[in-house]
């Protein structure tokens, strides 16, 4: 992925992709403070547009201000870069990954007075979870690892540091063959995926665990909002893994993950065996506002 042509937005200009390096003493690499975003572009019916720009420019200005740090970029600028490394690398639909880091100034913990860098790659990504996973549904296992408490990481910003928890349960399921991990929080009761929301269908009623511990998920809002517009009642709350044992459709949500059913947890079957048809009505209207032929959610689109 080094070593390829194109560009990447470093600290306010656009860089051939092979210069775009940083020290090895840099803080975050050492010590795990830091965030970044992940965002989509899709080839919409009008051109090539990233999905809900703001909201993840918002959530990843959310981010720094949890973690004290300075951003040095103001909001306009973030969004016009990130539409800047679309056009620059000719990208008709892609993912795009800003991330805040600190500098290499000085090691230990004290980080008040580093440098904050900011770098914007984008780079082709299909479905995340597989493309037959995107029809046929995934297997899921739940994971031996908790998903931080509320006090540990905060669970608003989407740092660095969580995904070493993240990767210690995806790493643990697909070693078994499972194509993700599900965590519970604190209390045993479900959280999140491994890099994606969850939720469940059960009697025609959606239910999604509430936020208390898991990321604050723009897919999962948008998914909300869609359900709303379907007549499909969206309850959130605090979800027991038997409980999506027994629900009727699981799915998980996520930027890189999309819409993707789930077919099985804990060697579990859901329902039939296959994507559930709540969940497939919407995936469908979550890739029909992605690609643009929503015209109630245009407002989701910023053409680059
Ligand atoms: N939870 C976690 C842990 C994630 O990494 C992601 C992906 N950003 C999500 C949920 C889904 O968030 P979004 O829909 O904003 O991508």
């Amino acid at each position: 992925m080094a070593d390829r042509d194109g560009f990447i937005w470093q600290d306010g200009a656009l860089r051939p992709w092979r210069e775009a390096t940083t020290h090895v003493l840099t803080h975050t690499l050492h010590y795990g403070m830091g965030c970044f975003e992940g965002v989509r572009a899709y080839k919409a019916e009008k051109g090539t547009a990233i999905f809900r720009l703001s909201e993840h420019t918002d959530r990843l200005l959310n981010s720094a201000k949890i973690f004290q740090m300075k951003m040095p970029y103001d909001r306009e600028t973030l969004m016009e870069a990130q539409k800047e490394v679309v056009r620059a690398n000719a990208l008709e639909s892609c993912y795009i990954r800003p991330i805040v880091f600190y500098g290499s100034e000085a090691m230990g913990i004290a980080a008040s007075t580093l440098s904050v860098h900011v770098a914007i790659a984008a780079w082709p990504w299909g479905a995340y979870l597989g493309a037959e996973g995107m029809q046929k549904g995934i297997r899921v296992k739940t994971s031996s690892f908790t998903r931080h408490h509320v006090n540990v990481n905060m669970c608003r910003a989407k740092s660095v540091a969580t995904y070493t928890n993240s990767i210690l349960a995806h790493q643990e399921v697909a070693t078994d063959g499972y194509d993700e991990a599900i965590l519970l929080d604190v209390d045993g009761y479900v959280a999140e995926g491994a890099g994606e929301n969850i939720f469940i269908v059960k009697a025609g009623k959606l239910y999604t665990p509430d936020l208390t511990s898991c990321l604050e998920g723009i897919t999962r809002a948008s998914v909300i909002e869609l359900a709303g517009e379907l007549g499909i009642p969206v309850i959130e709350k605090r979800i027991t893994r038997d409980e999506v044992y027994c629900a009727d459709e699981v799915f998980f949500t996520g930027t890189a993950a999309e819409v993707t059913p789930i077919r099985e947890v804990d060697n579990r079957q859901i329902g039939a065996g296959c994507r559930g048809p709540i969940t497939e009505r919407l995936q469908t209207l979550f890739f029909d506002c992605v690609n643009g032929r929503v015209p109630a959610h245009e407002g989701w689109l910023a053409y680059v």
